[in-house]
């Protein structure tokens, strides 16, 4: 079976290596370099706090595979707890953590309530005097993505998948077919696996998806402390420690951004609250702005329902995107997923693409948000 993947970020390359592996014969085309998309830019944030069974199966499986693959070429799953939590005055989030909890337990999650001074005593970098409920995951960790999208398409070369960069592929169907500047190729199926570009690439084949693209952002902080990765519902913030000290996201901008023309750099005020927001939160270290070691921002991709589009749109063309911000962590299991549907072994029925028109209105919500 030929297959054609376009996209070379962390989905493209596992639902590459995994086609591959199972021995279809794979083309791969990247309009720039392996994880030069959303993948590079993402947080490494990796975790399976998920409460709806599917949502579960999904995040258990990834994170299944990160461990398997951890080793391979410089990719490294490193175990760190995920801790979430929601401050006082804020019922209305803690409330929404009381409720969670016992259902992601319901769904086999290794969750439980943690209690604030447990917290203090297992954390002393973190001032957590405002906390009061908190949640922790133990199946969880962090890693840089880039060096798993490099380990997979490099563990996808080797089973015999052909990896072009700097080839941005156009998409057409009645035949199925992958356009790229050398010329056509016909595959028996194409996956659509362009990340923020994949309403576009869609969109030119003829074919409309509710997908859009928006901008969240990230800074690294040049502090030693040493945190759990942290998600204050209250704020929407998240932390965890990073090579350079400490990392911080959230940023969001709740528009479409277009794929094409939007702000790498990351905002002023957006240094300016994580530098509060972490001076407030890290019990001893004073966090200044001129600890700030680099600040970016990169797109994620929203869909009506929150949940991905994830399978067969017309004969033979599949479509693997809509993450909603919590594409990386499930990677390892999306990937695998389209892999196994375009084989006709598998897929995921409750992100079936279909469950769309494509015209659908609606706004863009963060990923991590508990309501
Ligand atoms: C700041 C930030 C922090 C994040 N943190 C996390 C986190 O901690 N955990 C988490 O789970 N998720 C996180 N995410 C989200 C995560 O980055 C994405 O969900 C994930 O990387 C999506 O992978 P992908 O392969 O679907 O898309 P991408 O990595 O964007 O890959 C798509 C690829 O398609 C290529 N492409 C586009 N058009 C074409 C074309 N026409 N022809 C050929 N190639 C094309 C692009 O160049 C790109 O390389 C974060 C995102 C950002 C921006």
């Amino acid at each position: 079976m030929r297959v054609g993947v376009v996209g070379g970020g962390a989905v493209g390359v596992t639902a590459a290596r995994d086609l591959a592996v199972r021995g279809a014969d794979v083309t791969l085309l990247e309009k720039g370099d392996i994880g030069s998309g959303s993948t590079g830019r993402a947080s490494g944030l990796l975790y399976d706090a998920f409460a709806a069974p599917e949502d579960a199966r999904v995040g258990d499986r990834a994170i299944e595979r990160f461990r398997d693959f951890s080793g391979t070429g410089d990719f490294e799953f490193v175990e760190t707890p995920y801790v979430w939590f929601a401050r006082e005055g804020d019922e209305r989030r803690a409330t929404a953590i009381r409720e969670q909890v016992p259902r992601m337990q319901a769904a086999g999650r290794d969750v439980e309530f943690a209690d604030a001074a447990d917290l203090a005593e297992r954390y002393p970098a973190l001032d957590v005097d405002d906390v009061v409920v908190a949640a922790v995951a133990r199946n969880a960790g962090r890693t840089d993505p880039a060096t798993y999208a490099t380990a997979m398409a490099d563990a996808a070369e080797e089973a015999d998948a052909e990896i072009r960069t700097d080839a941005p592929a156009a998409v057409r169907t009645d035949p199925l077919r992958v356009v790229t500047a050398d010329g056509e190729t016909r595959f028996d199926a194409v996956v659509v696996a362009a990340g923020a570009h994949t309403k576009r690439v869609l969109a030119d084949a003829g074919i409309a998806v509710p997908l859009k693209p928006y901008r969240v952002q990230a800074l690294t902080v040049d502090v030693d402390a040493d945190v759990p990765m942290l998600y204050d519902a209250t704020e929407g913030y998240y932390l965890r420690t990073h090579p350079t000290g400490v990392l911080g996201g959230d940023g969001t901008e709740y528009v479409e951004s277009d794929p094409d023309d939007w702000k790498r750099a990351g905002d002023d005020d957006f240094r300016e609250t994580m530098v509060e927001r972490l001076d407030r939160r890290l019990a001893e270290d004073a966090v200044a702005e001129s600890d700030v070691e680099r600040t970016w921002a990169g797109l994620c991709t929203a869909t009506p329902d929150r949940d991905p589009l994830l399978g067969e749109l017309r004969d033979g063309l599949y479509v693997a995107a809509g993450w909603q911000g919590h594409g990386f962590m499930r990677t390892p299991a999306l990937g695998e997923a389209v892999a196994l549907d375009v084989l006709g072994e598998g897929g995921i029925p409750e992100f079936d693409p279909t469950r769309f028109d494509g015209d659908e209105e609606f706004d863009v919500v963060e990923g991590m948000t508990v309501e």
